[in-house]
């Protein structure tokens, strides 16, 4: 596979491996014309009154003219303001009501007033794109999604590429450095397994996970702040997994997500959001 690209439903190309970001200091990132821009629309931005100032004040933010692509970061509103995380003394956030298929009405207008070139979701799991789909005028051309050897999220994959939504993998990686691993925590790029393939193909493992990802056509964002790593991350177009390998990494997954928040309720430690109405993970995809 060759390509560095893949294409989108609006028919323009998207990088099939990206920088993220999250974690780095200002600076430590590359030039606006160098990249393909993504950012997202968060939670406390809901409200389609909100949605307008909010690509505004982002676009002001990174001095820029237009994003190339604009993502609702989850599907579940917050409480409206000012305040990125509304949460109570006990750890609980307040929420807003907001339906996302109103956030989404009032993100298309973004696309019509050319500030962003498409639109996206994050999170969002295959009910919910259903749902959203039947109503909206510019489609969802990506949903980006924890994803890696632990959590393949084969179904939603197929599921999003059935319906021509590029699939874009975060915390690829196994995000080592999250701020709540736990040391006994699994660390996906020690894994053996994916040692034993790695040091088959000469590569390392973190090029062996971006790869497998590439070849079943799912966009990644490894993130690094470590100018070796970030060339050794997008050196990944000069070898090729086979398919008993590819299957052999398909059968890492233990649903092993990784990315939730969790507050302790009643002394059992459950994740923060599963109570409210559009929580993304009581589906099992
Ligand atoms: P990643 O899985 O990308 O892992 C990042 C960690 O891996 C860092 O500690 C980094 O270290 C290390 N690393 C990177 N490359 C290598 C390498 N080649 N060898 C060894 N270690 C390496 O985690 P993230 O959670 O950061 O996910 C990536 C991006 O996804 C985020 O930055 C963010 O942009 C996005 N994201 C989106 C979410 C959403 O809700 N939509 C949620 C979470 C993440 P170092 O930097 O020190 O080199």
């Amino acid at each position: 596979m060759s390509l560095t690209y893949i294409t989108l439903a609006t028919d323009k190309k998207m990088p099939l491996v990206g920088l993220g970001t999250w974690k780095s200091s200002p600076g430590q990132c590359i030039k606006r014309e160098d990249i393909f821009i993504t950012s997202k629309l968060w939670n406390t931005k809901h409200h389609p009154d909100d949605v307008e100032p909010a690509c505004r004040k982002t676009l002001a933010d990174l001095q820029v003219d237009y994003l190339d692509l604009y993502l609702m970061h989850w599907p579940m509103a917050f409480e409206r303001g000012n305040i990125m995380m509304p949460i109570n003394e006990d750890g609980s956030v307040r929420y807003a009501d907001t339906d996302y298929k109103d956030t989404w009405k009032a993100m298309e207008k973004l696309v019509e007033k050319g500030w962003v070139k498409a639109l996206g979701l994050s999170n969002f799991n295959a009910r919910q794109i259903d749902d959203l789909l039947s109503t909206v005028t510019h489609r969802p051309v990506v949903n980006q999604i924890e994803c890696h050897p632990y959590l393949n999220q084969s179904k939603l994959v197929d599921h999003c590429t059935k319906r021509s939504i590029v699939v874009t993998a975060y915390s690829p990686l196994g995000s080592s450095d999250r701020p709540w691993a736990r040391p006994d925590d699994p660390k996906l790029l020690e894994d053996p397994r994916i040692l034993e393939i790695a040091k088959k193909y000469g590569k390392s493992p973190a090029q062996v996970i971006i790869r497998w990802q590439l070849q079943r056509e799912v966009v990644c964002i490894p993130k690094s702040t470590t100018p070796s790593r970030i060339k050794e991350n997008i050196e990944v177009f000069d070898f090729i997994l086979s398919e008993e390998d590819m299957q052999q990494i398909d059968s890492f997954d233990c649903n092993g997500r990784l990315i939730v928040p969790t507050i302790v309720r009643d002394g059992v430690r459950v994740w923060r959001d599963s109570s409210h109405p559009y929580f993304p993970f009581n589906d099992s995809y």
